[in-house]
């Protein structure tokens, strides 16, 4: 962490663990294609390997199942550009998922989300998701959302789903290592993951894909990736990839206390701030996200103040750099746009100490009454 900083936008971009950095450094050192077949090539292929077997760990998936992508955009990307004939996905989710999802063709049927950000599976049309022709209907839902953490009913979205034969791809980026993922017992057939939400490298992720169900390749070419992803594999920003796999299994030990952090600041804000909000508060949702909104305060500005502060926060999603605007996701969710203007995300991890959760609340107690944050 930067001296004197305070990072608390876990969501964004989680800090490189130093396992992850060290076995990046040292996969530096392996000169080899993975897939040349010399003794070079077969040192650099078992750097990926080792990698794909952690990833694998972490959600209780086969290795086999496990195809290393750029990120988890390229991932989401991937799964939804398989010619469905029929997408059904909340508002809730992801741009990697929404845009996609938009400029295939497919027919988009709407899930419908609760105030609190919950997909309401059983308001999917059943009309739409009935076999037909075409190659198939696909239900994207997302594990947790990026921005108010809530978490969203998966299973019961494959058990929906798998009555009409159709089926499911999960986003499980910010799920990962905050709460446990069985791909196995899930039943979903494709899953996103990424590498630096848990604390490896940006521009490393993958795509899960249940053994027996054959994807069209997104990038073609070369044969890597068992002729499922060509290009030849970013190994270093693998290794990390799968360091960081390994540690974040053990994250959620530590899970308690990053509940007691985060549950911690919100009651500091709540009692100093009556009108403050917390979006998603009464949902079931990750234990290391909060989304507050501080209506009549503007979210930029106090993300800004907070920054000039030693803090780092977002407003709403952060992912595409510069974006000011309303959060889709609020939208999706009802939420009125004087108060989704208001809102920030702070996001923490098993590093965030109680001193940061302090330095947090000592700057938003010097924000009330600052005339420069009003919206
Ligand atoms: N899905 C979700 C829920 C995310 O939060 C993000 C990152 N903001 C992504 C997908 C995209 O992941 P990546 O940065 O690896 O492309």
């Amino acid at each position: 962490m930067t001296t004197g900083r305070t990072y608390l936008d876990y969501n964004a971009s989680a800090p490189l663990r130093p396992a992850a950095r060290d076995a990046m450094v040292a996969a530096l050192e392996v000169c080899g294609n993975p897939s040349s077949v010399h003794a070079d090539g077969r040192r650099a292929r078992a750097v990926v390997e080792a990698a794909r077997e952690e990833v694998a760990a972490l959600v209780n998936a086969r290795p086999s199942e496990v195809v290393f992508t750029s990120g988890a955009t390229e991932a989401n990307n991937w799964a939804l550009a398989q010619g469905w004939r029929t997408i059904a996905l909340a508002g809730i989710e992801h741009d990697s998922v929404r845009v996609p999802a938009e400029s295939s063709g497919a027919h988009l049927v709407e899930i419908a989300v609760t105030g609190d950000g919950i997909a309401k599976v059983e308001t999917i049309d059943r009309q739409a998701l009935a076999p037909g022709e075409g190659r198939g209907r696909l239900v994207a839902l997302q594990m947790a959302n990026n921005e108010t953490g809530t978490v969203e009913p998966v299973a019961e979205a494959v058990a929906f789903a798998g009555e009409h034969g159709a089926d499911v791809h999960t986003d499980a980026v910010q799920a990962a290592g905050r709460i446990a993922i069985d791909f196995a017992a899930l039943g979903v057939a494709t899953m996103s993951l990424s590498s630096h939400k848990i604390g490896g490298p940006n521009g490393a992720g993958a795509l899960v894909i249940r053994d027996g169900i054959s994807l069209r390749p997104f990038l073609t070419g070369g044969g890597q990736e068992r002729r499922r992803r060509a290009g030849t594999e970013n190994v270093a920003a693998i290794a990390g990839f799968g360091a960081a796999a390994r540690e974040a299994k053990g994250d959620l030990a530590g899970i308690a206390r990053v509940k007691a952090l985060r549950d911690r600041l919100e009651d500091g804000v709540l009692s100093t701030t009556s009108d403050a909000k917390i979006i998603s508060g009464k949902a079931e949702r990750l234990a290391n996200t909060s989304c507050i909104a501080w209506p009549g305060k503007l979210a930029e500005t106090l993300v800004i103040k907070l920054d000039l502060a030693g803090i780092a926060v977002s407003a709403g999603s952060a992912c595409s750099s510069g974006k000011v605007g309303q959060s889709h996701v609020l939208a999706a969710m009802g939420v009125a746009p004087d108060v989704a203007k208001s809102a920030i995300r702070i996001s923490i991890g098993t590093a965030t100490t109680e001193q940061d959760i302090d330095a947090f609340l000592a700057a938003w107690r010097s924000m009330r009454g600052d005339a420069q944050i009003a919206a």
